[in-house]
């Protein structure tokens, strides 16, 4: 079986703890890949890898720095199908949607920072006659990048390409569970002949090398996306040693169709933005609302789209919606099941396991599911799923609407389906959400601000927001 190992200091190296994972494809529920299992000691070497490298990259010229990311770019390209194979495989996605999404944002990230850092520039201020006041930027080190397995290499490299475009070296811990293309990133980057240290990966479990990665002394900045709970934990152990932190967290998000709006097109967003990547896409909205007058309708119609959408083996085009990424999440997708029997709540379709042939018949697949009549004070409506689960509500005012899609403690995103351009605004304004979609869904722009409020997390990424957390501003004051 392929054994992932480290990539410290340009090459693969064996993990120092000798011990391995195995990782399960959630399609056949059998192991496919070993993955090395690291602890503080591999964490050390690469943050040591990555301080040595350090001052000899941040000193390169942007230019300089943006030629290695076009390339890395460029050789993922070369590569997108077998990319997108690795990725299905390990985390459970359709082929075609890993390369349409996945893979061809990870292409996107590279070649954005590759050129966003070409483009900043800082801010001088007259301050007066004979006052100048101007601020410069500079990496600040050892980043510790840490990534959830649901969006696998287009979560981490949303990390990588601007931490290093702005001149740190970095560490990165993927997901136990989707480690494949990461390893496969690190290939990328030898043959792209980036200097060894700047990008070191280091596989293994949350507890075991993720939190030594935090408490690392040496890695001033930690970058996180994952769930609000590790988020809190990581938290609790970076403040009081004063690192920055990006923590992009857990969602429960809103999706609200009012009476205006073209109904047949937000069926059919609603349909992908519930249940696309199985459910297990952060921006997913899990929490439908629909006005009084058209909700029967939508409910009908809605469902009658949900129970034809195709469950199977991820290779194949025709599938929509694969197996969840492991059986621990699949037993706690299931488990939500149970909430809503014991809360009577009505499943208008799914609810359990499909009965699928062959080898699929071990895979961690769930059917897409539809809850009504669930209150609003359930944890069906109040936890993130994080499947494919949703539940629909009807509500009679904008105002009811607004007060049941804030009520929760998560503020990632949130969708608003209206031909009024008044009422949308009105709507978006008031939604406590960082990011809210106005009749689409999952449409993304790099330049714009990224991140979620209340418990899903602090901190912006996009060009300005990454900007900023990668790198630390001076404020100079000259007079003359
Ligand atoms: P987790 O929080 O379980 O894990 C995220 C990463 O943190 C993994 O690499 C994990 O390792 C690691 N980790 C776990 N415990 C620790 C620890 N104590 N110290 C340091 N690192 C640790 O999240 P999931 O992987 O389950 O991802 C799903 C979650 O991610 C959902 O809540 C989802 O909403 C959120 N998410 C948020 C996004 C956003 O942009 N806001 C985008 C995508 C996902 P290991 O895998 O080995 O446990």
């Amino acid at each position: 079986m392929k054994k992932i190992l480290n990539f410290i200091d340009g090459v693969f190296v064996e993990p120092k703890t000798g011990n391995f994972l195995q990782s399960f494809n959630p399609a056949y529920g059998e192991p496919h890949l070993l993955v090395a299992d690291s602890g503080a000691e591999d964490v050390a070497d690469a943050v040591h890898a990555a301080q040595r490298v350090f001052p000899e990259w941040a000193g390169l010229e942007p230019g300089e720095r943006s030629r290695y990311l076009f390339r890395i770019a460029d050789l993922i390209e070369k590569r997108r199908e077998q990319f997108a194979e690795a990725e299905s495989a390990d985390q459970g996605k359709p082929v075609w949607l890993a390369e349409a999404m996945d893979i061809s944002r990870v292409i996107h990230n590279f070649r954005f920072f590759a050129s966003a850092i070409l483009h900043s520039t800082d801010e001088a201020m007259q301050t007066n006659q004979n006052c100048l006041t101007y601020v410069t930027r500079r990496p600040v080190g050892v980043a510790g990048l840490i990534s959830p397995w649901n969006l696998p290499l287009y979560l981490l490299t949303w990390k990588i390409a601007p931490a290093i475009g702005f001149g740190n070296s970095v560490v990165c811990k993927p997901s136990e569970f989707t480690s494949h293309t990461a390893e496969m990133l690190c290939e990328v980057l030898q043959e792209a002949q980036l200097p060894a240290g700047v990008v070191n990966m280091v596989f293994g479990t949350g507890p075991g090398a993720g939190e030594a990665l935090v408490r690392h002394p040496d890695v001033p900045l930690i970058s996180f996306t994952g769930g609000t709970a590790t988020g809190r934990a990581i938290a609790q152990i970076a403040a009081p040693m004063f690192k920055k932190l990006s923590l992009e967290l857990g969602g429960k998000n809103p999706a609200i169709i009012l009476d205006d709006a073209d109904f047949d097109r937000a069926i059919e967003t609603t349909v992908n933005s519930s249940f696309l990547n199985q459910g297990e896409i952060c921006l997913c909205g899990s929490r439908i609302y629909v006005q009084r007058g058209i909700y029967e309708a939508f409910v009908s119609k809605f469902t009658e789209r949900v129970r034809k959408l195709q469950i199977g083996d991820p290779r194949k085009r025709e599938t929509f919606v694969g197996p969840l990424v492991s059986r621990q999440h699949l037993e706690k997708v299931e488990s939500f099941m149970d909430v809503a029997r014991n809360e009577g709540a009505e499943i208008l379709c799914g609810g359990e396991r499909p009965n699928l042939e062959g080898k699929l018949k071990n895979g961690y697949f769930f059917q897409p599911t539809i809850l009504t009549g669930v209150k609003h004070e359930s944890r069906l409506q109040q936890e993130e799923i994080f499947g494919p689960v949703v539940t629909l509500t009807p509500f009679v005012s904008d105002e009811e609407a607004l007060r049941l899609a804030n009520g929760v403690s998560y503020g990632l995103s949130a969708t608003v389906w209206t031909n009024s351009l008044p009422r949308a605004h009105r709507m978006a304004e008031r939604l406590e959400a960082g990011t809210v979609w106005i009749n689409t869904w999952l449409k993304r722009d790099l330049r714009a601000p990224f991140g979620g409020m209340k418990a899903s997390g602090i901190g912006r990424e996009g060009q300005e927001g990454s900007r900023e957390f990668f790198t630390e501003a001076k404020t100079i004051v000259i007079e003359v």
